[in-house]
């Protein structure tokens, strides 16, 4: 396809969401389907590649250790023992219990991911505190003797890159990457306020601090290459949170969304968080990307609308309800029941009775502003 071309069809496809978009002025719009559209062409660029890639095969040593000591297994009551397990060429993954933090996890439920890199080990999110690091550290050394020579933080929640502490303790040259406003969110304040949460919740936070920031940033937009592995990095201003980073690992075309997608549980958003903007989105992935992984922050992995679709579709139903009630002039509360009849299938998600009414009342104020901003344009 000629750039050309795509880029009018990505500037189309933004324009018409343009309701989501309001708080954007057509320059900015403008300018991120340019990105955008920079991304696509690259993508193709490095599918080409892949085909003259040749195939890692140092990842096998999984394959050797038929028999793994009980003793040595990383088990978690009654959620079962965790190992990585191959997804895509060279990605591997441990989908951790995708539930909300509690003392049976030792707050482990993230999904830390390994790519293998020529000569070492790419790290995606590695958990939630220092001792589920020390584990995840060690299950990593049954898949691979390479040492890890980078990692990358989607977001600011301690949940996702509390466990770099133990990267560091071993590795202390590795690079930890994150976006600029991910840094500096955790360091003024952030941080502290999931330490409380995570210590609370699961009381297995010795040994985490002195927190183990990233100090490498990423910014929207940005190419980066590390031990021969191709990354593009998107940065949603505001979408989960402020501070997120969704990762594409061109090599074996697997996309990290990080928290923007979950599947199967709920989590928070907060003042820095846009449902609206989180459903755009995701929106612009389904429609402009063929990645062959998609990764969620929480939850099983797969196919793009197998794992984007249940969550989209949760968030516009939250959307379109939102609109109705503030139509109506109702309160958040007086419309949840029809939210939950039109999500029957949402009922054993992890959280979601106690998240859904936060996530209603968020999308309303969300609607509110846009509306008011609709209005003072008008005058
Ligand atoms: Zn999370």
């Amino acid at each position: 396809m000629k750039k050309t071309i795509i880029m009018s069809l990505i500037t189309s496809a933004l324009l018409t969401s343009l309701y989501a978009q309001e708080h954007k002025s057509p320059a900015q719009i403008l300018e991120e389907a340019l990105k955008k559209m920079e991304a696509l062409v690259d993508k193709d660029a490095s599918k080409s590649e892949l085909n003259i890639t040749k195939v890692d095969t140092n990842m096998t040593k999984e394959s050797n250790i038929t028999k793994i000591d009980d003793n040595n297994s990383f088990t978690l009551g009654k959620y079962g023992t965790f190992k990585f397990e191959k997804a895509n060429d060279n990605v591997y993954i441990m989908h951790g219990p995708v539930v909300s933090p509690n003392k049976e996890n030792q707050g482990f439920m993230n999904n830390p991911a390994v790519i293998g890199g020529e000569t070492g080990l790419i790290v995606v999110d590695p958990g939630g505190n220092y001792n589920v690091g020390k584990k995840i550290l060690a299950e990593i050394e049954k898949i691979s003797d390479k040492p890890i020579v980078a990692v990358f933080n989607t977001h600011k929640h301690g949940d996702h890159w509390f466990a770099n502490k133990a990267i560091v303790e071993k590795y202390p040259n590795v690079d930890i990457y994150a976006h600029p406003n991910m840094i500096k969110a955790s360091k003024e304040g952030e941080a502290e306020v999931w330490y409380g949460i995570l210590s609370r919740t699961t009381g297995n936070l010795d040994g985490t601090k002195e927190f183990a920031f990233p100090s490498k940033t990423l910014i929207d937009g940005q190419k980066i290459e590390i031990d021969g592995q191709k990354f593009i990095i998107q940065h949603p201003q505001d979408a989960h949170t402020d501070t997120d980073i969704v990762i594409a690992h061109m090599n074996s075309m697997t996309l990290f969304l990080g928290d923007n997608l979950m599947k199967g549980r709920l989590g928070s958003f907060d003042e820095s968080s846009s449902i609206f903007g989180n459903i755009e989105l995701l929106e612009n992935i389904k429609k402009e990307t063929d990645f062959k992984l998609y990764v969620p922050g929480h939850g099983k992995s797969g196919k793009k609308d197998e794992t984007i679709d249940p969550f989209l579709n949760y968030l516009k139903v939250l959307a379109e309800e939102g609109q109705k009630a503030y139509d109506d002039d109702k309160e958040s509360y007086e419309v949840k029941g029809d939210v939950m009849k039109k999500l029957p299938w949402m009922m054993e998600w992890d959280g979601f009775e106690k998240n859904m009414p936060t996530h209603l009342n968020k999308v309303m104020l969300e609607i509110e502003e846009l509306e008011l901003a609709k209005e003072s344009s008008k005058e």
